[in-house]
């Protein structure tokens, strides 16, 4: 199985680092002191939902990215 091919079949449980709407890297991240892994995480620049904090912990393992959440 190729990368693309990867990326694509886990698309939809994959945290977009990179806005698809406008290319942002910023998010707003929940402001709650224990946030649902389940809550969906927003563009900091224009709202588009990026996925959820899980997948965002889960794509921040797998590139190696420490995350202070
Ligand atoms: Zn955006």
């Amino acid at each position: 199985m190729g990368v693309e091919a990867h990326v694509t079949l886990m698309d939809r449980q994959t945290f977009k680092l990179v806005c698809e709407q406008c290319g942002s890297l910023t998010v707003a991240l929940p402001i709650e002191a224990q946030p649902d892994p389940c809550s969906i995480l927003k563009c900091g620049r224009c709202g588009s939902p990026r996925g959820t904090l899980q997948s965002l912990r889960d794509t921040s393992i797998q590139a190696g990215i420490r995350h202070p959440v």
